[in-house]
C-alpha cells in the first residue's frame, strides 16, 4: 500500500506537471499569437508597456452586456493608462469632444485639452489615481461650438498597473442654464440698483417739495394771519370814513357845489366797494375757523340754500332739479356758502333771454362723493378754466355781471378744507358744470 501509495502521487504530480505544463504552453502560445495579432492590429486592443512590464487592454475580452452599456450610454467612458495615454473611450466620448474614435484610442488624453486647463487636469489626473476627483473641461468640437465636460476620475487598478476610469458628462446645457441665472440675476441686481437710485432721487425730491411745501403752508398761514387781521382792523377806519362821508352829506350839502358833491359821492362809492371787498376778505379768511364739522343732511342744507335764493329763482324764472343728497360730516355752514355761491353764479351767468335750468346731483363712488351743479349758461372758454378759481379774478365787467371775484376762490378754499377737488367743465355759450369732490376717508 506503501509503495502504491508513493507511486501514485509521484505518478500523478508528474502527469499533473505535464498536463500543466501543456497548457501553459497553450496559452503561451494564445498569448503570443494575441499579441501578435494585436501588434497587426487584427484585434480590438493595444499593448501598453507599464513598470509591471507589457499589458494588453482588450476590449474584445470584455463581457458584451457591459460593453454594450459603455457604447450606448449618454455619458463618455475613458480609461486611461497611469500616464494619461487613452486605452479605452467611448463613440460618445469622441462625439462629444468632435474626435475620431481611432484618433483618440492610444493618444495622450491631454493634448485633446485645452492649453489653459492642462495643468487643472494634471492635478485631478494625480488625485484620481489615489481616490476620486472631479472637473470641468472646455472643448470646441467645431467651430462656434463650445462644450462644457465634467470628468469624474476614478483609479482601476488591473495587473498591478494604475489605470484610471473618467466619465464625461456633458453639461454644457446646464452651463448655459447657469450663465443665463447668472445673467439675469446681474440683470436683476442691475434694475434693483437702478430703482433704488431712482427711488432715492424721488424720495430726495419728496422730502425736498416736502419741506418746501410745510414752507409754503407756513407763509399761507401767516398770510391769512395778516388778512384776516388787516381785513377786520380795516374795518373800524372804513366805517369812520363812511359815518363822516355820512355826516358831510348829511350836514354840509349846502356848502358844496355841484364838483365837490360828485367828489364826495365818488369817494362815497369806493368807500363802500372798499367795504364790500373788505368784508369778502374778513368772510374768507374766516373760512373753517372755529367751526367744526358736523353730520348734515344735504338734502335739508341744499333746500335750505335754494330757499334763501328764492327771489333770486323767482325773478329770473329759473327751474331747479335736485337729486339725492347724502348724509355727510362736513364743515355746514362752509358747505352751505359753496353750494350757495354756486347755484347764484348758475342763475347769474344764464343765457339773456334764456330761464337758468340748473340741475345739482350726487354721486357716490368708493373713495369719495362727487358733487356737481350744472347750467345751460353763457359758458367759459377753456382757457380761464383755472383763473376763475383764483381770487378776484372775474370774466366780466360789473356792469355786466355783478360780483366781486370772490366766489369761486371761497368755494375751491371750502373744498380744501375737506380736503377734495373742484373743477369746470363748459362750453363757451353752452351751459357750465362745476363738480367737486369730498373724500369719504376724512368724512
Ligand atoms: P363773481 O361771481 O363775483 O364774479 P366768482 O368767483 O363767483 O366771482 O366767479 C368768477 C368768474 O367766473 C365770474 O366772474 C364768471 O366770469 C365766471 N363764472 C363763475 N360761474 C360761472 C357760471 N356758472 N357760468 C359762467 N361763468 C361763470
Amino acid at each position: 500500500m506503501d509503495g502504491m501509495e508513493g507511486v501514485r502521487p509521484k505518478y500523478g504530480t508528474e502527469k499533473r506537471l505535464l498536463l500543466e505544463n501543456m497548457e501553459l504552453r497553450e496559452r503561451l502560445k494564445e498569448t503570443e499569437e494575441t499579441l501578435e495579432a494585436i501588434r497587426n492590429g487584427e484585434v480590438d486592443a493595444i499593448v501598453v508597456s507599464g513598470s509591471a512590464g507589457e499589458k494588453i487592454f482588450s476590449i474584445s475580452s470584455a463581457e458584451t452586456p457591459y460593453r454594450v452599456i459603455l457604447e450606448e450610454m449618454n455619458e463618455g467612458a475613458l480609461v486611461i493608462s497611469e500616464t494619461g495615454v487613452i486605452l479605452y473611450c467611448n463613440n460618445r466620448f469622441s462625439e462629444m469632444i468632435g474626435v475620431q474614435p481611432e484618433q483618440l484610442t492610444g493618444s495622450d488624453l491631454i493634448s485633446h485639452i485645452g492649453e489653459s486647463e492642462k495643468s487643472k487636469f494634471e492635478t485631478l489626473l494625480y488625485a484620481g489615481k489615489e481616490g476620486r476627483s472631479s472637473g470641468v473641461f472646455l472643448f470646441q468640437p467645431k467651430v462656434n461650438s463650445l462644450k462644457y465636460l465634467h470628468f469624474s476620475f476614478c483609479p482601476l487598478s488591473f495587473g498591478g498597473i494604475g489605470d484610471v476610469c473618467i466619465m464625461a458628462a456633458d453639461i454644457t446645457e446646464l452651463k448655459k442654464i447657469e450663465t443665463e441665472l447668472i445673467d439675469a440675476r446681474e440683470n436683476l441686481e442691475n434694475q434693483v440698483a437702478d430703482r433704488t437710485e431712482k427711488l432715492t432721487a424721488t424720495l430726495k425730491e419728496l422730502t425736498s417739495s416736502n419741506e418746501q411745501l410745510i414752507f409754503q403752508n407756513q407763509i399761507n398761514q401767516t398770510l391769512e394771519q395778516v388778512i384776516y387781521i388787516s381785513s377786520h382792523n380795516l374795518q373800524e377806519p372804513l366805517r369812520t370814513i363812511s359815518n363822516y362821508i355820512h355826516v358831510l352829506t348829511e350836514d354840509y350839502s349846502g356848502s358844496f357845489d355841484e364838483r365837490a358833491a360828485s367828489y364826495l359821492e365818488s369817494v362815497n362809492e369806493a368807500a363802500k366797494r372798499m367795504k364790500m371787498q373788505v368784508k369778502a376778505l374778513l368772510d374768507t379768511s374766516r373760512l373753517g375757523r372755529g367751526s367744526a364739522k358736523v353730520q348734515a343732511d344735504l338734502n335739508v342744507l341744499v333746500r335750505n340754500v335754494i330757499s334763501d335764493l328764492s327771489s333770486m329763482i323767482i325773478n329770473s324764472g329759473a327751474d331747479i332739479e335736485v337729486s339725492e343728497m347724502p348724509l355727510l360730516n362736513v364743515f355746514e355752514i362752509e358747505i352751505f356758502m359753496l353750494f350757495q355761491n354756486l347755484i347764484s353764479n348758475a342763475i347769474k351767468f344764464s343765457r339773456k333771454g334764456v330761464h337758468p335750468r340748473i340741475k345739482i346731483y350726487s354721486e357716490e363712488s368708493d373713495a369719495y362723493w362727487k358733487f356737481s351743479v350744472s347750467d345751460e349758461g353763457i359758458g367759459i372758454a377753456k382757457t380761464h378754466f383755472d383763473r376763475i378759481f383764483i381770487m378776484f379774478q372775474r370774466l366780466h365787467p360789473d356792469s355786466e355781471y355783478e360780483g366781486n371775484g370772490i366766489g369761486l376762490a371761497n368755494c375751491k378754499k371750502i373744498v380744501d378744507l375737506h380736503h377734495g377737488t373742484i373743477w369746470v367743465d363748459s362750453i363757451l355759450g353752452k351751459g357750465s358744470t362745476f363738480n367737486f369732490t369730498i373724500p369719504k376717508n376724512t368724512l
